[in-house]
């Protein structure tokens, strides 16, 4: 056999068997139409790469095939076209009010003193909030995906969260212990990763995103914050691949209280480790205890991307995470956020916002929001659609193409997206012919 024909069916062999292992993954994913297409797609493969050219005229074919192949692959994973620079937003004083943030809104309770001075503050969010308030309340029987125990199930971890409030922050070790800031990063990291996080980086903390007054924290509604601590460890945990594909049912809702509460476990438990080591440091964890905003902050530290769809993408799960944090003044190195071309994805994309029911996701390009570029996202919208299922929806999050299981076929798409405008636009392509464009 000369050599060009071994590589010939060596890369036939390499094909298909990749093909292979992506009707597993599709088959564990459960989609039986896309299992079928992609069975079908192989079957062709092998039909044409081995069998069809030896049968008609064996070298012409074979060379016109590993032509387009070789092409093909070269256009996918080398660098082709532009992707955008990464810049981190420098702190220009301009801090968002936690009080203004959806869930802290909807938490005021007509005729109380928070309530008449929020609206004297805010006359024209009154309206708005009063008419979300009227609808029927998450987790209660009115909602339309509402389920009685998983409804229980869910009030019950929000309500753990809730009563370990007072832990996100202690007394400091009185008796210092000096490290260089390379080993105690790495220590730190660590500790993160073996408390149960997924991926964890560290950034410099933007005062931009420390939230200038608190609503749902330690201290009463109102109080400004002050939170002068140098770093930021931001960590997101895995939200489960299954959960997320039941939204907007209410097993999304579950995962996320699931989730949430092993954030708070983590942020908690490694601000007590830093603490112990003779340093200030604050968890910071959902409903509870936020002074700072994550998805930014989980973007300085190299967590991921921030998507059209508002959320934080990340490398290896896409939309499927939740984010912790720990504030603190030990010192530590600092990670880079990264670009993989979430950007330049979204971009063309638009799968979120076609198939979000409220219509919430903007289809424009970024605009300036607090001298950062990111695309409209209407909360009041998102929310009002929560209230009518009673559950937290996640529709966006299920269908994003970023989304996908962390497997090998997914991971080499990635890395094609990554490099190279063509990937993307085929990626985007393949993504509605396998997956569909709209879901049921
Ligand atoms: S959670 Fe649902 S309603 Fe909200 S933006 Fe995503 S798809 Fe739209
Ligand atoms: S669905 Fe598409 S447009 Fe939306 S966040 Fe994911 S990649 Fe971006």
């Amino acid at each position: 056999m000369e050599l060009f024909d071994f590589i010939y069916y060596v890369l036939g062999g390499i094909i298909s068997l990749l093909l292979l292992l992506f009707i597993i993954n599709l088959f564990s994913e459960g989609k039986q139409l896309a299992v079928l297409k992609i069975s079908i797609l192989l079957i062709l493969f092998i039909f044409h790469w081995f069998i069809l050219d030896y049968l008609i005229y064996p070298a012409l074919f074979m060379y016109i095939n590993f032509s387009f192949v070789s092409i093909f692959i070269m256009l996918f994973f080398l660098p082709v076209g532009k992707k955008q620079s990464i810049s981190i937003p420098i702190a220009n004083g301009v801090r968002v009010d936690e009080r203004d943030t959806m869930f802290a809104r909807i938490e005021l309770k007509p005729g109380t003193e928070n309530y008449n001075s929020y609206y004297k503050i805010r006359p024209e969010m009154k309206n708005i909030d009063d008419k979300l308030r009227a609808m029927p309340k998450l987790f209660e029987s009115e909602g339309k995906h509402y389920e009685k125990i998983k409804a229980e199930n869910i009030i019950k971890m929000f309500q753990i969260e809730e009563n370990r409030i007072a832990e996100v922050d202690g007394d400091v070790n009185p008796q210092k212990k000096y490290y260089d800031s390379k080993s105690i990063t790495k220590v730190i990291k660590e500790q993160c990763l073996k408390l149960g996080a997924d991926e964890v980086g560290v950034a410099l903390l933007n005062k931009n995103y420390v939230y200038s007054h608190q609503a749902r924290g330690t201290k009463p509604w109102g109080t400004e914050i002050t939170n002068n601590h140098k770093y930021v460890i931001a960590f997101s945990v895995e939200m489960d691949f299954d959960k997320v594909a039941k939204a907007p049912k209410l097993d999304i809702t579950e995962e996320t209280a699931k989730k949430y509460l092993k954030a708070q476990d983590i942020s908690i438990n490694l601000a007590k480790f830093i603490r112990d080591m003779g340093y200030p440091a604050v968890a910071h964890v959902s409903g509870s205890n936020y002074e700072i905003m994550l998805p930014p902050v989980a973007y300085d530290a190299g967590l991921g991307e921030l998507g059209r769809m508002n959320y934080l993408i990340s490398k290896k799960f896409g939309g499927r995470i939740r984010l912790g944090a720990v504030t603190t003044d030990i010192p530590l190195e600092t990670d880079k956020p990264v670009s993989f071309a979430v950007n330049e994805f979204c971009e063309i994309c638009m799968k979120c916002s076609n198939n979000c029911p409220s219509g919430s996701i903007s289809k424009n390009k970024k605009e300036l929001i607090r001298a950062v570029a990111k695309w409209q996202f209407n909360v009041e919208q998102c929310y009002s659609y929560w209230r009518y299922l009673g559950s937290d929806c996640g529709i966006c999050m299920k269908v994003c193409p970023f989304s996908h299981k962390n497997s090998l076929i997914h991971n080499l798409v990635r890395i094609g997206i990554s490099n190279s405008s063509f990937a993307r636009k085929i990626s985007l392509w393949g993504d509605d012919f396998i997956y569909g464009k709209k879901i049921n």
